[in-house]
């Protein structure tokens, strides 16, 4: 008879956490043929197959000979099959069920090869087949893998009920059942159990710390993942590069650049093997602990680099707003490749610098290197923060004319910027075009609507979306109650907000609240949403009290603006718009004296108010305007303009509103002239002036629209007839015959 348990030969898995030890080579063992042990020829051939068809020729004869009928046997074969340099899944998957009785190591083998590949669920079932369908039992080779494949598909109660059987079947003190134990609870968010788990180890291995410390890297406790590493060290076990690469990684979310160099000089003197991976690692955190010489002084040393160690330092310079430096770098990548273009346009566009992001792209189509679906993301993302609608409008073009087929992050981008340039319709459009429509592409439509004060139609799309069985996340109810809060649907709003957590299982975050808050408070039910917030479950963060200060400016409600104010400030004490705020109520109530007070207030305290600022698009250029500036090459004939706009709104009855001013200004004119100088003004006037008459003047402000503003803008609209989208940081105003598509509710 052949031997039904031939002894288990493992290999290091390929994740760095994992490990486990070499066991004898099978292949040096022999077939027990019941007289004496000697090696199967057809063995050593199977060693020396160099690809799957050889293989294949291989298994045609040991199915002829019958060897193949012999677990044994048919293991040797299946095992290059399913995990060799040249193995084949599914192959391997049609050989194991013609095993008529695979033994246990060719289960471990399969289980093993599924948890590393692309469906790791399929360890599960095979998991589950050995347990019910075979006269094995799971050992100390299968566990670690279906606990692997656990983490991957971060499968908590799997992973758990696993860990139940390994303690049932007391293999708790295994060492390399452990360490994928704290893989898996780390991996899960549960550090606490990857802790015990730790603990419990009597003889730990550098993987069984390098688990641990990664866990703690990846769950956000940088600084117990530096305690461990020095425990580690004082329990003299060598850390090796896995080690420092998460420590490293430690040090650059601390911005801890002290500790990060010190463990760069450790591992130069302790010899520590500089790959790639641990060369990035140190280049990254130099960059994120915003050392950009350390960084570029490793980086010139590096003899071998990647694409990730090019963006590393592009994103670095980018970061710091050092154009130049990022360029040049850029330049000296090998080969232009896309990833580093990317890098440097979405570095820009995520930090606030959108018409960097499009020059850079304009620079990369000018060298001829296609944007894909990345780069199209970001730019698309730049021109919905500057509201560039005629760039957006290129954009699009250029993606149909490459090709380019929308996933769901590219339409995603393409209506938020279609519906911050304003162009709803065009946004419905390509929603309505496009065949898959994730939570991201129905929110994001969603929260056009809102923006447009239609929360009707928002709802209505909300609803669509549950018919369509897209299951709602917590952006899409921030966006359905910012469109009821938007429109004054407030039964609406609160039947939504009650329904979030019972029916689809969303709990309500801080976001929501403050919508809640804001919702109610626009509508005038300022008791109503002073006592929601004293039931609030959570800490009211300061964009609550924010909402609330900004209802008691609507409805001039003295008392409780000092009262939201009050906790504003306490919150956030240098919180310039509550400061702000709080003195535009005192000036509309007639209290100058606090308004002074408060002026003074934050003059001492050196507070400055942040500009208001105003863009225009004219020709797919943007133009900017800060309040009162006069540097603009066209300021003459705006300004004369504005003087044009006065007189003719005067002429109209046209009575500026004073309580929106900051400033208590004593003589009439000169408080006008002052109201005048707001950014959007300069705005419309220069669009007044260099616009089309055919197309819509569309204005982005970074502040919220003051009320005489909004008057001025619809009186505009009418005596001018022109069309005005103004968008400013809440909301859209479509301003067209004199009136204004918030109806006046914003
Ligand atoms: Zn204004
Ligand atoms: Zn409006």
């Amino acid at each position: 008879m052949m031997t039904d348990n031939p002894p288990q030969h493992m290999e290091t898995l390929s994740t760095p956490v994992i490990s486990l030890p070499r066991h004898p080579n099978p292949t040096t063992l022999t077939v027990n043929n019941g007289h004496q042990h000697h090696p199967h020829p057809v063995f050593s051939l199977i060693k020396q197959c160099k690809n799957i068809k050889q293989l294949k020729q291989i298994h045609t004869q040991m199915l002829r000979t019958g060897l193949f009928f012999d677990p044994y046997s048919a293991s040797k074969l299946f095992t290059p099959c399913a995990l060799g340099t040249f193995s084949s899944l599914e192959y391997a998957r049609e050989m194991f069920d013609q095993i008529p009785q695979p033994n246990l190591y060719t289960w471990n083998t399969l289980i093993r090869a599924y948890s590393s590949s692309a469906e790791p669920i399929q360890s599960f079932m095979i998991f589950l087949q050995l347990v019910y369908n075979s006269p094995y039992f799971p050992n100390e080779f299968t566990f670690p893998f279906v606990i692997k494949a656990a983490a991957r598909l971060v499968q908590f109660r799997v992973g758990q009920a696993i860990h139940g059987m390994v303690i049932k079947s007391s293999f708790e003190d295994d060492l390399f059942i452990s360490n994928s134990l704290i893989h898996f609870y780390a991996i899960c968010g549960d550090l606490a159990m990857a802790y015990c788990v730790f603990v419990m180890i009597g003889k730990k291995d550098v993987v069984s710390w390098n688990s641990m410390i990664s866990g703690f890297v990846q769950g956000g406790f940088f600084e117990k993942a530096i305690e461990l590493y020095r425990e580690m060290e004082m329990e003299n076990v060598k850390p090796d590069e896995v080690t420092m690469v998460a420590v490293l990684s430690a040090c650059a979310k601390k911005r801890d650049l002290e500790f990060g160099r010190w463990v760069c000089s450790y591992i130069e003197k302790n010899g520590i093997k500089m790959d790639l991976t641990l060369s990035n690692a140190m280049l990254d955190m130099y960059v994120k602990c915003g050392s950009l010489e350390d960084a570029k002084s490793l980086f010139d040393k590096m003899e071998e680099k990647d694409i990730v160690s090019w963006t590393t330092m592009i994103d670095g310079y980018a970061k710091l707003g050092e154009f130049d430096a990022a360029m040049s770098v850029l330049a000296a990548v090998p080969i232009q490749q896309i990833a580093t273009w990317n890098a440097l346009i979405s570095a820009y566009e995520q930090n606030g610098k959108p018409n960097e992001a499009l020059s850079i792209f304009h620079e990369q189509l000018s060298k001829n290197v296609n944007p894909d679906e990345f780069t199209f993301v970001s730019v698309l993302s730049a021109c919905a923060q500057l509201g560039a609608m005629d760039i957006g409008v290129q954009i699009h073009a250029k993606m149909k004319k490459q090709g380019i087929k929308l996933n769901c992050y590219l339409t995603t981008s393409l209506i938020d910027m279609y519906t911050k340039c304003g162009n709803l319709d065009k946004a419905l459009e390509v929603f309505h075009t496009v065949k898959s429509r994730d939570v991201f592409v129905w929110s994001t439509m969603i929260a056009g609507f809102a923006m447009y004060g239609r929360g009707r139609d928002a709802l209505d799309l909300f609803s669509r979306m549950q018919e369509a069985k897209v299951k709602p996340n917590a952006v899409t109810f921030t966006n359905v109650l910012c469109a009821c809060s938007h429109s004054g649907l407030v039964d609406e709003g609160r039947m939504f907000f009650n329904q979030m957590e019972p029916v689809y299982g969303v709990v309500p975050g801080v976001k929501h609240y403050t919508c809640m808050v804001d919702m109610l408070g626009r509508a005038g039910l300022l008791d109503e949403a002073v006592e929601f917030i004293e039931k609030m479950p959570i800490v009211p963060g300061a964009s609550v009290w924010g909402a609330l200060l900004g209802a008691c400016k609507i409805h001039e409600n003295v008392e409780l603006a000092e009262y939201a104010c009050s906790h504003l400030l306490e919150l956030e004490p240098e919180n310039h718009g509550a400061l702000v705020l709080l003195s535009n109520i005192y000036a509309k109530t007639g209290k100058w004296d606090n308004v002074s007070e408060l002026r003074k207030h934050m003059r001492v305290s050196g507070l400055k108010k942040e500009p208001g600022c105003s863009s225009i698009e004219v020709n797919g250029e943007i133009h900017k305007f800060l309040a009162g500036e006069s540097s603009h090459p066209l300021c003459k004939e705006i300004y004369s303009k504005l003087d044009e706009i006065v007189a003719r709104l005067k002429s109209f009855g046209y009575v500026p509103n004073r309580s929106h001013l900051l400033q208590l200004v004593e003589e009439e004119d000169v408080q006008e002239q002052a109201l005048n100088l707001h950014s959007e003004r300069l705005a419309i006037a220069y669009g007044l002036i260099s616009v089309e008459p055919s197309q819509p003047i569309r204005i982005v402000k970074n502040l919220r629209v003051c009320g005489d503003c909004h008057s001025v803008a619809k009186l505009i609209s009418k005596l001018y007839n022109r069309e005005i989208l103004l968008r400013d940081r809440y909301r859209f105003h479509h301003f067209s015959g004199g009136n204004c598509s918030c109806m006046d509710y914003w």
